[in-house]
Protein backbone atom coordinates (compact mmCIF):
# COMPACT_ATOMS: atom_id res chain seq x y z
CA UNK A 1 0.00 0.00 0.00
CA UNK A 2 1.63 3.42 -0.77
CA UNK A 3 1.97 5.90 1.61
CA UNK A 4 0.88 9.73 1.50
CA UNK A 5 2.48 12.11 3.18
CA UNK A 6 0.85 15.40 4.98
CA UNK A 7 2.05 18.30 6.48
CA UNK A 8 2.45 18.92 10.03
CA UNK A 9 -1.02 21.09 9.79
CA UNK A 10 -2.46 18.43 8.07
CA UNK A 11 -1.11 15.82 11.03
CA UNK A 12 -2.96 18.19 13.31
CA UNK A 13 -5.82 17.96 11.79
CA UNK A 14 -5.58 14.49 12.09
CA UNK A 15 -4.83 14.06 15.57
CA UNK A 16 -7.42 16.45 16.91
CA UNK A 17 -10.04 13.96 15.60
CA UNK A 18 -11.18 15.07 11.99
CA UNK A 19 -11.02 12.97 9.03
CA UNK A 20 -10.28 15.04 6.13
CA UNK A 21 -6.83 16.06 5.06
CA UNK A 22 -6.91 19.03 1.98
CA UNK A 23 -4.48 19.34 -0.38
CA UNK A 24 -2.62 21.58 0.23
CA UNK A 25 -1.56 19.83 2.89
CA UNK A 26 -1.00 16.89 1.48
CA UNK A 27 3.17 16.93 1.29
CA UNK A 28 3.43 14.18 -1.40
CA UNK A 29 1.07 11.89 -3.20
CA UNK A 30 3.18 11.25 -6.28
CA UNK A 31 2.49 8.04 -8.19
CA UNK A 32 -0.53 7.47 -6.22
CA UNK A 33 -3.69 5.95 -8.20
CA UNK A 34 -7.02 7.73 -8.16
CA UNK A 35 -9.32 6.27 -5.47
CA UNK A 36 -6.11 4.48 -3.64
CA UNK A 37 -6.35 3.11 -0.03
CA UNK A 38 -3.06 4.59 1.25
CA UNK A 39 -1.22 4.63 4.21
CA UNK A 40 -1.12 8.26 6.05
CA UNK A 41 2.24 9.03 7.54
CA UNK A 42 3.58 12.65 9.15
CA UNK A 43 6.33 14.81 7.27
CA UNK A 44 8.80 12.45 9.36
CA UNK A 45 7.10 9.26 8.65
CA UNK A 46 5.13 8.38 11.56
CA UNK A 47 1.97 6.16 10.70
CA UNK A 48 -1.19 8.22 11.59
CA UNK A 49 -3.89 6.16 10.05
CA UNK A 50 -5.72 4.66 6.60
CA UNK A 51 -7.29 6.89 4.02
CA UNK A 52 -9.35 6.96 0.98
CA UNK A 53 -7.65 8.79 -1.98
CA UNK A 54 -9.32 11.30 -4.60
CA UNK A 55 -6.80 12.45 -7.30
CA UNK A 56 -9.00 15.11 -8.14
CA UNK A 57 -11.57 16.77 -4.79
CA UNK A 58 -9.83 19.44 -2.48
CA UNK A 59 -10.38 16.52 0.08
CA UNK A 60 -7.23 14.84 -1.13
CA UNK A 61 -7.72 12.24 1.97
CA UNK A 62 -10.66 10.71 3.66
CA UNK A 63 -9.66 8.73 6.82
CA UNK A 64 -11.14 5.35 7.71
CA UNK A 65 -9.02 4.06 10.32
CA UNK A 66 -6.83 4.88 13.16
CA UNK A 67 -5.28 1.84 11.97
CA UNK A 68 -2.98 -0.02 9.07
CA UNK A 69 -6.12 -2.12 7.19
CA UNK A 70 -5.11 -5.20 5.43
CA UNK A 71 -7.85 -5.81 3.87
CA UNK A 72 -10.03 -2.59 2.72
CA UNK A 73 -12.95 -5.11 1.48
CA UNK A 74 -13.43 -6.97 4.69
CA UNK A 75 -13.49 -3.46 6.32
CA UNK A 76 -15.92 -2.42 4.15
CA UNK A 77 -18.54 -5.12 4.81
CA UNK A 78 -18.15 -5.08 8.54
CA UNK A 79 -18.27 -1.14 8.28
CA UNK A 80 -21.99 -2.11 6.14
CA UNK A 81 -23.00 -4.48 9.02
CA UNK A 82 -22.31 -1.57 11.71
CA UNK A 83 -23.79 0.68 10.00
CA UNK A 84 -27.39 -1.48 9.63
CA UNK A 85 -27.02 -2.67 13.62
CA UNK A 86 -26.74 1.38 14.78
CA UNK A 87 -29.93 1.73 12.74
CA UNK A 88 -31.58 -0.96 14.61
CA UNK A 89 -30.95 1.29 17.72
CA UNK A 90 -31.76 4.26 16.50
CA UNK A 91 -34.58 3.85 14.01
CA UNK A 92 -37.96 3.33 15.07
CA UNK A 93 -41.66 3.70 13.56
CA UNK A 94 -39.78 3.47 10.17
CA UNK A 95 -38.88 1.39 7.35
CA UNK A 96 -37.29 4.07 5.41
CA UNK A 97 -34.01 6.05 7.25
CA UNK A 98 -30.56 6.41 5.98
CA UNK A 99 -28.56 3.16 6.23
CA UNK A 100 -25.05 4.32 5.44
CA UNK A 101 -23.86 8.44 5.86
CA UNK A 102 -21.04 8.88 4.73
CA UNK A 103 -18.41 9.86 7.03
CA UNK A 104 -20.90 10.06 9.71
CA UNK A 105 -20.38 5.88 9.38
CA UNK A 106 -16.69 5.83 8.59
CA UNK A 107 -17.39 5.31 4.78
CA UNK A 108 -16.59 8.55 3.45
CA UNK A 109 -18.05 8.53 -0.10
CA UNK A 110 -20.93 6.64 -0.13
CA UNK A 111 -24.42 7.35 1.09
CA UNK A 112 -27.38 3.89 1.07
CA UNK A 113 -30.81 5.19 1.75
CA UNK A 114 -33.41 2.27 2.28
CA UNK A 115 -36.78 2.78 1.74
CA UNK A 116 -38.72 -0.43 2.52
CA UNK A 117 -37.97 -3.27 0.18
CA UNK A 118 -35.69 -0.69 -1.96
CA UNK A 119 -31.80 0.29 -1.35
CA UNK A 120 -31.03 4.06 -3.13
CA UNK A 121 -27.15 4.56 -3.12
CA UNK A 122 -24.83 7.16 -4.15
CA UNK A 123 -21.52 6.91 -4.79
CA UNK A 124 -19.34 10.08 -3.81
CA UNK A 125 -15.84 9.30 -4.80
CA UNK A 126 -13.04 7.46 -6.74
CA UNK A 127 -12.45 4.60 -3.49
CA UNK A 128 -15.99 4.19 -3.62
CA UNK A 129 -16.67 3.90 -7.46
CA UNK A 130 -13.98 1.31 -7.98
CA UNK A 131 -15.22 -1.78 -9.27
CA UNK A 132 -14.55 -4.20 -6.63
CA UNK A 133 -15.44 -1.69 -4.24
CA UNK A 134 -18.91 -1.15 -5.85
CA UNK A 135 -19.52 -5.05 -5.99
CA UNK A 136 -18.65 -5.63 -2.42
CA UNK A 137 -20.85 -3.18 -1.34
CA UNK A 138 -23.80 -4.54 -3.46
CA UNK A 139 -23.53 -8.10 -2.22
CA UNK A 140 -23.18 -7.44 1.11
CA UNK A 141 -26.31 -4.77 1.59
CA UNK A 142 -27.89 -7.22 -0.95
CA UNK A 143 -26.98 -9.91 1.82
CA UNK A 144 -28.41 -7.82 4.93
CA UNK A 145 -31.57 -6.70 3.23
CA UNK A 146 -32.63 -9.11 0.46
CA UNK A 147 -34.12 -5.76 -1.34
CA UNK A 148 -36.22 -6.04 -4.56
CA UNK A 149 -34.49 -3.52 -5.72
CA UNK A 150 -30.69 -1.61 -5.76
CA UNK A 151 -31.23 1.78 -7.55
CA UNK A 152 -28.21 3.80 -8.14
CA UNK A 153 -28.78 7.99 -8.40
CA UNK A 154 -26.01 9.58 -10.10
CA UNK A 155 -25.35 13.03 -9.91
CA UNK A 156 -23.81 14.21 -12.83
CA UNK A 157 -22.06 17.35 -11.01
CA UNK A 158 -20.88 15.21 -8.73
CA UNK A 159 -18.72 12.55 -11.27
CA UNK A 160 -17.60 15.37 -13.11
CA UNK A 161 -15.94 17.21 -10.44
CA UNK A 162 -14.23 13.82 -8.93
CA UNK A 163 -12.82 13.40 -12.61
CA UNK A 164 -15.41 9.80 -12.76
CA UNK A 165 -16.70 8.61 -16.27
CA UNK A 166 -20.17 9.81 -16.68
CA UNK A 167 -22.42 7.00 -15.60
CA UNK A 168 -26.95 7.47 -15.09
CA UNK A 169 -29.07 6.90 -12.10
CA UNK A 170 -30.24 3.06 -12.53
CA UNK A 171 -31.76 0.14 -10.91
CA UNK A 172 -28.38 -1.82 -10.05
CA UNK A 173 -29.88 -4.87 -8.94
CA UNK A 174 -33.81 -6.40 -9.32
CA UNK A 175 -36.71 -5.02 -10.83
CA UNK A 176 -38.30 -2.96 -9.18
CA UNK A 177 -37.57 0.98 -8.52
CA UNK A 178 -41.08 2.13 -6.62
CA UNK A 179 -42.44 1.48 -3.78
CA UNK A 180 -44.35 2.37 -0.54
CA UNK A 181 -42.73 3.05 2.71
CA UNK A 182 -43.94 4.58 6.13
CA UNK A 183 -42.49 6.91 8.23
CA UNK A 184 -44.02 7.53 12.12
CA UNK A 185 -47.23 5.69 10.86
CA UNK A 186 -47.88 7.72 7.63
CA UNK A 187 -47.31 6.41 4.21
CA UNK A 188 -45.85 7.69 1.04
CA UNK A 189 -45.03 6.58 -2.34
CA UNK A 190 -41.35 6.19 -3.79
CA UNK A 191 -39.95 6.36 -7.16
CA UNK A 192 -36.29 5.64 -6.32
CA UNK A 193 -35.39 6.98 -9.77
CA UNK A 194 -37.29 10.18 -9.71
CA UNK A 195 -37.42 13.11 -7.16
CA UNK A 196 -34.88 14.71 -5.49
CA UNK A 197 -32.11 13.89 -2.74
CA UNK A 198 -32.71 9.96 -2.95
CA UNK A 199 -36.35 10.65 -3.00
CA UNK A 200 -36.93 11.56 0.16
CA UNK A 201 -35.86 14.47 2.70
CA UNK A 202 -35.44 11.25 5.55
CA UNK A 203 -33.20 13.62 7.84
CA UNK A 204 -36.35 15.08 8.75
CA UNK A 205 -37.89 12.07 9.82
CA UNK A 206 -37.83 12.58 13.77
CA UNK A 207 -39.01 16.04 13.43
CA UNK A 208 -41.84 15.68 11.46
CA UNK A 209 -43.24 13.47 14.43
CA UNK A 210 -41.47 16.60 16.79
CA UNK A 211 -43.82 19.01 14.74
CA UNK A 212 -46.74 16.70 14.82
CA UNK A 213 -46.88 17.14 18.95
CA UNK A 214 -47.77 20.98 19.14
CA UNK A 215 -49.19 21.38 15.43
CA UNK A 216 -52.85 22.45 16.09
CA UNK A 217 -55.90 24.35 14.13
CA UNK A 218 -54.96 26.15 10.65
CA UNK A 219 -51.03 25.01 9.60
CA UNK A 220 -49.16 25.85 6.59
CA UNK A 221 -46.39 23.85 5.45
CA UNK A 222 -43.83 25.88 3.16
CA UNK A 223 -41.66 24.47 0.80
CA UNK A 224 -43.51 21.03 1.03
CA UNK A 225 -42.04 18.69 -1.18
CA UNK A 226 -44.02 15.73 -1.32
CA UNK A 227 -45.80 16.68 1.78
CA UNK A 228 -44.02 15.09 4.79
CA UNK A 229 -44.74 17.89 7.33
CA UNK A 230 -47.89 18.48 5.85
CA UNK A 231 -49.32 14.98 6.24
CA UNK A 232 -48.10 14.71 9.86
CA UNK A 233 -49.66 17.46 10.88
CA UNK A 234 -52.98 16.81 9.12
CA UNK A 235 -53.69 14.17 11.86
CA UNK A 236 -53.64 17.32 14.40
CA UNK A 237 -54.33 20.55 12.70
CA UNK A 238 -58.00 21.35 11.39
CA UNK A 239 -56.84 22.74 7.98
CA UNK A 240 -53.24 22.33 6.36
CA UNK A 241 -51.92 23.68 3.45
CA UNK A 242 -48.95 22.70 1.49
CA UNK A 243 -46.53 25.30 -0.78
CA UNK A 244 -44.11 24.16 -2.87
CA UNK A 245 -43.22 25.38 -6.18
CA UNK A 246 -42.15 22.20 -8.53
CA UNK A 247 -45.68 20.71 -9.85
CA UNK A 248 -43.99 17.25 -9.96
CA UNK A 249 -43.55 17.30 -6.03
CA UNK A 250 -46.52 18.59 -5.18
CA UNK A 251 -47.96 16.03 -7.62
CA UNK A 252 -46.58 13.34 -5.55
CA UNK A 253 -47.69 15.05 -2.69
CA UNK A 254 -51.07 15.04 -3.29
CA UNK A 255 -51.07 11.09 -4.66
CA UNK A 256 -49.52 10.85 -0.83
CA UNK A 257 -52.38 12.49 0.77
CA UNK A 258 -54.96 10.26 -1.09
CA UNK A 259 -52.62 7.59 0.78
CA UNK A 260 -53.25 8.27 3.81
CA UNK A 261 -56.68 9.78 3.12
CA UNK A 262 -55.90 12.59 4.64
CA UNK A 263 -56.99 16.20 3.20
CA UNK A 264 -54.20 18.83 2.13
CA UNK A 265 -54.72 21.49 -0.30
CA UNK A 266 -51.47 21.91 -2.23
CA UNK A 267 -50.53 25.29 -3.57
CA UNK A 268 -47.95 25.98 -6.40
CA UNK A 269 -46.49 28.74 -5.57
CA UNK A 270 -43.23 31.13 -4.97
CA UNK A 271 -43.13 30.86 -1.29
CA UNK A 272 -41.62 34.47 -0.81
CA UNK A 273 -44.11 35.88 -3.26
CA UNK A 274 -47.05 34.04 -1.60
CA UNK A 275 -45.94 34.70 1.98
CA UNK A 276 -46.27 38.20 1.52
CA UNK A 277 -49.00 38.43 -0.63
CA UNK A 278 -51.06 36.15 2.45
CA UNK A 279 -49.11 38.05 4.92
CA UNK A 280 -50.34 41.40 2.90
CA UNK A 281 -54.00 39.88 2.62
CA UNK A 282 -54.35 39.35 6.90
CA UNK A 283 -54.09 35.67 6.84
CA UNK A 284 -53.66 34.16 10.37
CA UNK A 285 -52.30 30.86 11.43
CA UNK A 286 -51.73 28.84 14.11
CA UNK A 287 -48.67 26.81 13.19
CA UNK A 288 -46.51 27.08 10.31
CA UNK A 289 -43.32 25.04 8.84
CA UNK A 290 -40.57 26.78 7.36
CA UNK A 291 -38.22 24.09 5.17
CA UNK A 292 -36.35 25.87 2.65
CA UNK A 293 -33.86 24.11 0.72
CA UNK A 294 -30.20 25.36 1.60
CA UNK A 295 -30.07 29.17 0.58
CA UNK A 296 -26.48 29.53 1.80
CA UNK A 297 -24.21 26.47 -1.27
CA UNK A 298 -21.03 27.93 -0.32
CA UNK A 299 -19.73 30.69 2.38
CA UNK A 300 -19.58 33.71 -0.33
CA UNK A 301 -23.64 33.12 -0.62
CA UNK A 302 -23.90 33.61 3.15
CA UNK A 303 -25.19 36.78 3.40
CA UNK A 304 -27.80 36.96 0.59
CA UNK A 305 -28.66 33.51 2.11
CA UNK A 306 -29.44 35.31 5.60
CA UNK A 307 -31.85 37.59 4.21
CA UNK A 308 -33.88 34.78 2.25
CA UNK A 309 -33.91 32.92 5.62
CA UNK A 310 -34.49 36.25 7.91
CA UNK A 311 -37.19 37.76 5.08
CA UNK A 312 -39.72 34.06 5.37
CA UNK A 313 -39.14 33.83 9.25
CA UNK A 314 -40.47 37.31 9.46
CA UNK A 315 -43.40 36.67 7.65
CA UNK A 316 -44.42 34.08 9.01
CA UNK A 317 -43.94 35.05 12.66
CA UNK A 318 -46.28 38.06 11.57
CA UNK A 319 -49.13 35.60 10.25
CA UNK A 320 -48.78 33.70 13.46
CA UNK A 321 -51.33 34.01 15.83
CA UNK A 322 -50.79 34.07 19.60
CA UNK A 323 -50.21 30.25 20.88
CA UNK A 324 -49.43 29.36 17.55
CA UNK A 325 -46.24 27.07 16.70
CA UNK A 326 -43.59 28.17 14.46
CA UNK A 327 -41.76 25.09 12.87
CA UNK A 328 -38.43 26.57 11.02
CA UNK A 329 -35.57 25.21 9.75
CA UNK A 330 -32.47 25.36 7.77
CA UNK A 331 -30.29 22.82 6.29
CA UNK A 332 -27.54 25.14 5.13
CA UNK A 333 -23.91 23.63 6.54
CA UNK A 334 -22.97 27.22 6.94
CA UNK A 335 -25.77 28.75 8.67
CA UNK A 336 -24.59 27.78 12.06
CA UNK A 337 -26.75 26.75 15.15
CA UNK A 338 -26.39 30.23 16.85
CA UNK A 339 -26.12 32.24 14.07
CA UNK A 340 -29.53 30.30 12.92
CA UNK A 341 -31.26 31.29 16.34
CA UNK A 342 -30.03 34.75 16.47
CA UNK A 343 -31.75 35.69 13.14
CA UNK A 344 -35.45 33.80 13.61
CA UNK A 345 -35.38 36.24 17.18
CA UNK A 346 -34.72 38.68 15.34
CA UNK A 347 -37.33 38.38 12.72
CA UNK A 348 -39.74 37.62 15.96
CA UNK A 349 -38.57 41.06 17.14
CA UNK A 350 -39.41 42.71 14.09
CA UNK A 351 -42.01 40.77 14.02
CA UNK A 352 -43.24 42.07 17.55
CA UNK A 353 -43.78 38.91 18.80
CA UNK A 354 -42.06 36.77 21.54
CA UNK A 355 -40.64 33.26 21.32
CA UNK A 356 -40.36 30.42 23.07
CA UNK A 357 -38.31 27.99 22.00
CA UNK A 358 -39.70 24.66 22.15
CA UNK A 359 -37.19 22.37 21.21
CA UNK A 360 -34.02 22.88 19.26
CA UNK A 361 -33.50 20.12 16.95
CA UNK A 362 -31.29 18.86 14.24
CA UNK A 363 -31.03 15.92 11.48
CA UNK A 364 -32.19 12.52 12.44
CA UNK A 365 -29.61 9.74 14.29
CA UNK A 366 -29.33 7.83 10.86
CA UNK A 367 -27.36 10.85 9.60
CA UNK A 368 -25.05 10.45 12.71
CA UNK A 369 -22.97 13.35 13.25
CA UNK A 370 -19.19 13.04 13.76
CA UNK A 371 -18.13 14.90 17.46
CA UNK A 372 -15.52 16.06 15.98
CA UNK A 373 -15.88 16.55 12.02
CA UNK A 374 -18.28 19.26 12.31
CA UNK A 375 -19.07 19.36 8.66
CA UNK A 376 -21.36 15.97 9.22
CA UNK A 377 -23.78 18.25 11.29
CA UNK A 378 -25.79 20.51 8.96
CA UNK A 379 -29.51 20.80 9.89
CA UNK A 380 -30.63 22.69 11.99
CA UNK A 381 -34.45 22.77 13.35
CA UNK A 382 -36.36 25.31 15.71
CA UNK A 383 -39.91 24.99 17.15
CA UNK A 384 -41.09 27.96 19.08
CA UNK A 385 -44.37 29.10 20.72
CA UNK A 386 -45.43 32.58 19.25
CA UNK A 387 -46.85 35.03 21.46
CA UNK A 388 -47.19 38.89 22.22
N1 LIG B 1 -40.16 19.95 3.65
C1 LIG B 1 -39.79 18.98 2.65
C2 LIG B 1 -38.43 19.26 2.01
C3 LIG B 1 -38.32 20.59 1.36
S1 LIG B 1 -37.00 20.68 0.23
C4 LIG B 1 -39.74 17.59 3.28
O1 LIG B 1 -39.57 17.48 4.49
O2 LIG B 1 -39.87 16.61 2.53
C5 LIG B 1 -37.20 22.24 -0.43
C6 LIG B 1 -38.38 22.40 -1.35
O3 LIG B 1 -38.47 23.78 -1.68
C7 LIG B 1 -38.32 21.67 -2.68
O4 LIG B 1 -39.45 20.85 -2.79
C8 LIG B 1 -38.36 22.78 -3.76
O5 LIG B 1 -39.16 22.43 -4.86
C9 LIG B 1 -38.98 23.90 -3.00
N2 LIG B 1 -38.65 25.28 -3.43
C10 LIG B 1 -37.44 25.78 -3.75
N3 LIG B 1 -37.54 27.12 -3.98
C11 LIG B 1 -38.83 27.46 -3.77
C12 LIG B 1 -39.55 28.69 -3.81
N4 LIG B 1 -38.94 29.84 -4.10
N5 LIG B 1 -40.87 28.67 -3.52
C13 LIG B 1 -41.49 27.52 -3.20
N6 LIG B 1 -40.85 26.33 -3.14
C14 LIG B 1 -39.55 26.30 -3.42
Amino acid sequence: MATLKVSPRGAKRLKDGHVWVYRSDVVSAEGIAPGAVVRVADERGKFLGTALYSSASQIAIRMISREVVEDFDQLLRARLREAAAYRDKVVSDSNAYRLVFSEGDFLPGLIVDRYNDLLSLQILTQAMDAEPVRSAILSEISALFQPAGIVERVDARVRELEKLPPRSSGLLQGEKSTTVFTMNGVQFHLDALAGQKTGAFLDQRENYAAAARYAHGDALDVFCYQGSFALHLAEKCSQVTGVDSSRPALEAADRNSALNHREVEWIEANAFDLLRDYADAGRQYDTIVLDPPAFAKNKSSLATALRGYKELNLRALKMLRPGGVLVTCSCSYHVGATEFLELVAEAARDAHRSLRILESRTQAKDHPILGNVPETAYLKYLMAHVSY
